[in-house]
Formats: C-alpha cells, structure tokens, sequence
C-alpha cells in the first residue's frame, strides 16, 4: 500500500497540517512518499520525514504553482510512485488543489476525514459536527482530505530521503496580483493556546483585555463568526465549522454561547474555559472549566492573577 502526501508550504514552512497528514498516513499502515516543490529548507523537509515520510519528492523547478499546477504534480508523482491513496491537508490550498486531484486521477474523494480509516470507510463530521458520516470509496485510489488538527503530530528524528522530481505542470493560469502578510500575531491553525471572545463583549473597543490576556499567556486571539462577520475582528480570527478549525491545549471562550457552528471548529482543544453571564450558555455543557460572569470584571481579574502568578 502506498500513499503520497501532497505537502505545499508557505515560504518554505510546512504547515502544522501537512506534517499531520504525514503522521495520519504513516498510522494507516502505509509506505509514505511526501511531494513538494521549490526549495525548502532541509530543516524543513525532515520535518516531513520525521513525521512519517519515509521518501520526499522535490520538484525543484516548480517554484510558484498555483493550484492547477499543484495538482498535476501531484498526480504526476502519485503515477511515478505507484500510490493508491493521496493525502492533503484540508486548509485552503487544500480545499483548492484536493478536488482538482481527485478529478485528474479519477479517484474517489473524503473531504472533510478527520479520523483514521476503519476498514474501507473514513470518517468525516456532518450537520455541523452533530453527527458523522462514514464515507466509503468504491474507486481504486482515493484522495483524503484531512480536517487540519484531526489527529495528533507524532515526530521521531527522522531525516529525509529526498529525491530530486521533476513533472510537466504547464504554466501558471491564476496571478496573484497582491499579498498582504499579517506579521506578529501567533497562526492560529498551529497555536498551542487561544484566547476568543464573542459578540459578549459588545464592541471591538473592548478587545484590549482580550489581547493583552492573550500576550500574558503567548497565546493567539480568536473570535465567533458574528464578531468578525460585523467587522470586530479580522475574519482569519473567526473559528468554527465555516472558520478556522482548532486543537489547542487550551482554549478560553469569553462572551460566546457556544453554538453548535463555533464548537465544530474549536471541541477538539484539550482544555476549554468558558466566560459567560448566563448559566444556561450551551457552552457550558462542552467546557471543562467554567466561570458564570461577566466579562468586564473576570478577565481583568485572571490577567490580574496570572501576572501576579508569574511574579
Ligand atoms: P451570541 O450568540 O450573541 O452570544 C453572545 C454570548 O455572550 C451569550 O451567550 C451571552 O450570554 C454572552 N454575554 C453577553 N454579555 C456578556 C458579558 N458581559 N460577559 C460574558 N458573557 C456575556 N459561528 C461561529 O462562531 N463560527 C462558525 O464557524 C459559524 N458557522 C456558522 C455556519 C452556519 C451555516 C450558521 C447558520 C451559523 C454559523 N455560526 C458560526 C453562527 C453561530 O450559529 C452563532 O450565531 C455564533 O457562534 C454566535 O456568536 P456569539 O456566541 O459570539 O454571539
């Protein structure tokens, strides 16, 4: 059985969820085979090895592809390595380039797995991760796109068996005319620990305790949907089943209810505290710590507390 794991980077860094989907292939069972392009670092492709890579493809002279590209390498180096299974992370080169495989290769396509196969199904979460669905694919290959922050990471000390790779993936169709780089802020698909605040909070005026809770604990800001909806908060803060999904060690919910939407994208995290005024916030049934009151009065006493705990 083998598998390939289509593992594109942002400036030569590999996302938290490339480096899960090579975890999440090397748990199947499977040989796997990374393919990327351009020149990342070294560093960074044994990041690929040591999460469950045993081979990585560099196509070299692919420097900049744009999705369609993407794919036709992917299905290139699927053809050269004989892989059943193609494997890419679900955030939003994922649910751009996936699709575009899964046609070129005629194989049948999970989007949106986020649990290892059992037997010959795989599966996903439904009616905003109410229930779930255990989709079985009746072609001979298949392409699984992985929820990002699914499984755990598993790394060894690994190093990369790098081959050089080349493929015939045309000229570029998509220009990107502008880029705007956030800098500063902690990624929040990678984050450890995140600090969100909801519509609770009234005002965008009123963020600045959220931030600075946020930068007491190194933490990344989040917010609901509405929030950024309304323009509180840039959209790349907003998680849940149409955001951002999450797995942090902790999260902290300050003024949210807890819809079913929010919690599809942030009930993976390990840790979740909830401030809310009303007992009956459906948040509550989902939180492992949680503080019944205002948000005005118990976040500056936790920043208050936790500086004084950090001396
Ligand atoms: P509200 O529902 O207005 O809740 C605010 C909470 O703050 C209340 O519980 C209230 O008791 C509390 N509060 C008020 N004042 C205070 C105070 N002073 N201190 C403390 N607590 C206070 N939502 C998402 O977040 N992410 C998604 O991805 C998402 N996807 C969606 C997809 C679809 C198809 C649909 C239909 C909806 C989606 N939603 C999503 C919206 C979701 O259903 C909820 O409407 C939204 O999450 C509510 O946001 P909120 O909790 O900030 O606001």
């Amino acid at each position: 059985m083998s598998t390939l794991v289509f593992a594109h980077h942002i400036d030569g860094s590999f996302p938290k969820g490339v480096l899960e989907a090579c975890s999440y292939g090397k748990k199947t069972g499977a040989e796997v085979t990374a393919v990327t392009y351009g020149s990342p670092s070294d560093e960074e492709l044994n990041k690929l090895a040591a999460h469950g890579a045993s081979k990585v493809l560099k196509a070299s002279a692919v420097t900049d592809p744009d999705e369609g590209q993407m794919s036709k390498l992917v299905a290139a180096a699927a053809d050269s390595c004989g892989a059943n299974t193609v494997i890419c992370c679900m955030d939003l080169v994922g649910k751009a380039v996936a699709p575009r495989i899964s046609a070129r290769m005629k194989a049948g396509l999970v989007s949106g797995a986020n649990a290892l196969p059992e037997g010959d199904g795989i599966r996903k979460p439904v009616f905003s991760g109410k229930a779930f669905a255990t989709e079985r694919v009746t072609t001979a290959k298949k392409v699984i796109n992985l929820i990002p922050n699914s499984i755990p990471v598993e790394a060894s000390d690994a190093a990369a068996a790098v081959e050089e790779f080349s493929a015939e993936v045309g000229s570029r169709r998509i220009t990107v005319k502008d880029t705007k780089k956030r800098s500063g802020s902690i990624a929040l698909p990678e984050a450890e620990l995140v600090v969100s605040a909801g519509r609770g909070l009234k005002g965008p005026e009123n963020w600045g305790m959220v931030e600075e809770l946020a930068d007491l604990l190194g933490a990344a800001t989040a917010c609901s949907r509405p929030v950024a909806d309304i323009g509180w908060r840039p959209h790349h803060e907003h998680v849940g089943q149409t955001g951002v999904a999450i797995r942090p060690n902790l999260y902290i919910a300050i003024g949210i209810s807890g819809a079913i939407q929010h919690l599809a994208g942030v009930n993976q995290s390990k840790v979740m505290v909830v401030v809310n005024t009303d007992s009956e916030a459906p948040f509550f049934k989902a939180a492992d710590y949680g503080v019944v009151g205002d948000a005005f009065e118990v976040v500056p006493k936790l920043t208050a507390a936790i500086k004084a705990f950090k001396g």
